[in-house]
Order: structure tokens, then C-alpha cells, then sequence
């Protein structure tokens, strides 16, 4: 691979740092509107990560997590290229929003086309300037809005060896497996251009959480690590390790509209036929209890108490080896602290 790395017209030459404003549609007040782009282009040769945030634009964890990889120290001397694009969606961002103006979830535009909407329009341009000229990518994404996610790691682990040890090696207490990708998604098209691609899902739309940012941090340098990027520094994770992987999951429904108690905490066990939260009118009358419809690990769940029959309310992943997994949070919580 070239040393050497040009994008939207800028090169940039082995071991300098550029950060490059790729050019948007203006906003309609005619304000420009540029996406912002941090190279670090290493002396010597090695993989090209891409590390992107905020393709969702009001989930901003992952903007926090960049923030603080390119101030570690631990990324000086680097090998190969990394390039940071905290902010992938500049409109969702700049109204908290998840979507495009056009109502288009860009994480469904992919790979986009030229002439497109002007959600795959941004898709095309992502996929041309930043996705084509790497070998690897790591994309950050919180719950949506309302939600919220235990730390973990979604990949297509049998699309081969290197996507799941890079899994493994990010050490997020939990792998789910992607069997089947969403169409559109950024996922996809690097799938579909053999460039391994790890999704971590942390925390909750428009709010910091330090356990999900410490979290994100380390696991990207311990990715980077295990691509030969960085010198290892006995910290991150043993890829020997088999990863925590669930083998299925499964949402638990809300039976009748009302006011939740929610009982089941982010990443408790749970016994199936547990209760796990209480739905009632707001009298209190009408009680009907949820329950755990199997032993897993909430790995995911609604933070707003006012629900509709049949909304989502929790995320239970199931294991082989539950306890493996309650270690693994616990680990997270001892090393990351705890909020
Ligand atoms: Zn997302």
C-alpha cells in the first residue's frame, strides 16, 4: 500500500498530521458546511483504520471517544494511517438529531451514488474518500434515542479470522454476531469490499457515559495494538481468549400500554420468568408484570417510562457461560469506574 494518502484532494504524506474540512451541501442560509477529517499518517507502512462517529447524528459518545484517542499519548508512533471522522453526519449533529434534513438515516443510504438523495450522496462521499482507501474500520454508535446499551461489540465474525480477532482484542464484555447485515449500513458496503469492520455500541443518544467512552478508548488502541499500529503495552486484551460471544438475543415487549417500573439494571442476569419491570396505568391499577422470557443479560434497554403495547423495553442476550459475561462488566466497571 502507498504510503502516501490523499483525500478530497489534500495528500498527506507519510508522518504528517493534517486534519482536512471535506466540503458539504451549504446549510439553505448559504453557511458552508464541511465534514472534519484527522489524519495521522505514520512514518512507516502498515494498516489504514477509519474511526467514525456519529453517522447517527445525536449519538455523540462516539465523537467524545475520538476526542480522547487523538489526545493519548499512546497513538504517537504510529504505523500505518489512522483516520478519525468524529463527526459523519454534520447536519444530524448540528440538530441532535439521528437523521439527514431529507428524514434519511444515513446508516441506510450506504454505498450511496453521485446523483442520489442527499442522503446517499453523504454515503457516496464517505465511501469514496474514506472507506475505499482502508484496510480496516472501527464505527461508533450509541442506543437510540431513549435507549440505552451495555458496552459491546457487533461484527460479522464469519466473514473471517482478522474481524474476529479484532473483536476479541477490542474487549468489550459483550460480541454479538451479525449474522445478516442491514441493508444500506456502513457495515455492508465494507463487508462488501472485504474491509473488516467492528461496531461498538455504547451507551445512550445526547448524553456522555464515562464507562462507554473509557471503554470505546481503550478497545480502539487494543485494536490498534493487535493490527501492529501500535507497540503492544501489556493492557489490552488476549486475543487467545475466546471472545464473550451471545449465541441469540431477543427484545421483551411491552404487553399494554402505561407507565414502566423497570426492575432488570443494564447488565444484570436474568432467570427466565424473572421479573424484570412492572407496566401499569397511572392510577396503578391494571398492573401487568414483564417477564424475562429467558436466562441472559440485559444488554440493552428503555430509559423512558411512558410505553405503547408492543414497544421494545429490553435487550436480553443469551450465553453459554453467563457468568463469563457478568465478570467481563464487572472487569469494565473495576477498570473504567463506575457512573
Ligand atoms: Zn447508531
Amino acid at each position: 500500500m502507498k504510503t502516501n494518502i490523499t483525500i478530497a484532494g489534500h495528500e498527506i504524506q507519510p508522518g504528517e498530521k493534517k486534519t482536512i474540512n471535506v466540503p458539504l451541501p451549504d446549510l439553505y442560509t448559504s453557511a458552508n458546511i464541511d465534514m472534519p477529517v484527522h489524519v495521522i499518517n505514520g512514518v512507516e507502512p502498515g494498516p489504514r483504520l477509519f474511526v467514525s462517529a456519529a453517522i447517527h447524528g445525536n449519538e455523540i459518545n462516539g465523537v467524545e471517544i475520538i476526542h480522547r484517542l487523538l489526545k493519548s499519548p499512546d497513538i504517537t508512533h504510529l504505523k500505518g494511517t489512522l483516520i478519525a471522522i468524529p463527526v459523519v453526519n454534520v447536519y444530524g449533529f448540528i440538530a441532535q438529531s439521528r437523521y439527514l434534513p431529507d428524514r434519511r438515516d444515513l446508516n441506510r443510504s450506504f454505498p450511496g451514488s453521485k446523483k442520489g438523495s442527499m442522503a446517499s450522496r453523504l454515503a457516496y462521499l464517505f465511501t469514496q474518500e474514506i472507506i475505499k482507501q482502508c484496510t480496516h474500520g472501527i464505527d461508533l454508535h450509541t442506543a437510540a434515542i431513549g435507549r440505552t446499551n451495555l458496552p459491546q461489540i457487533r461484527a460479522e465474525l464469519n466473514h473471517g479470522m482478522e474481524i474476529k480477532k479484532m473483536a476479541c482484542a477490542f474487549g468489550a464484555p459483550v460480541v454479538m454476531n451479525s449474522k445478516k447485515l442491514l441493508e444500506g449500513s456502513i457495515r455492508q458496503t465494507a463487508s462488501q469490499l472485504d474491509i473488516p469492520i467492528l461496531l461498538y455500541e455504547a451507551g445512550e443518544a445526547l448524553r456522555f457515559n464515562e464507562v462507554a467512552i473509557k471503554a470505546g478508548v481503550h478497545g480502539i488502541i487494543s485494536v490498534m495494538q493487535f493490527l501492529e499500529m501500535l507497540p503492544p503495552d501489556g493492557s489490552h486484551c488476549d486475543i487467545s481468549k475466546k471472545p464473550l460471544l451471545a449465541h441469540s438475543s431477543s427484545w421483551v415487549r411491552a404487553p399494554q400500554s402505561g407507565i414502566l417500573r423497570a426492575v432488570a439494571e443494564l447488565g444484570t442476569h436474568v432467570e427466565e420468568g424473572e421479573v424484570i419491570g412492572i407496566v401499569s396505568d397511572p392510577f396503578g391499577d391494571n398492573e401487568e408484570k414483564i417477564l424475562a422470557d429467558g436466562c441472559g443479560i440485559v444488554i440493552g434497554r428503555t430509559k423512558l417510562p411512558l410505553v405503547y403495547e408492543g414497544e421494545a423495553l429490553f435487550h436480553i442476550a443469551h450465553f453459554h457461560e453467563p457468568s463469563g459475561v457478568i465478570k467481563a462488566i464487572e472487569a469494565l466497571h473495576e477498570l473504567h469506574g463506575s457512573d
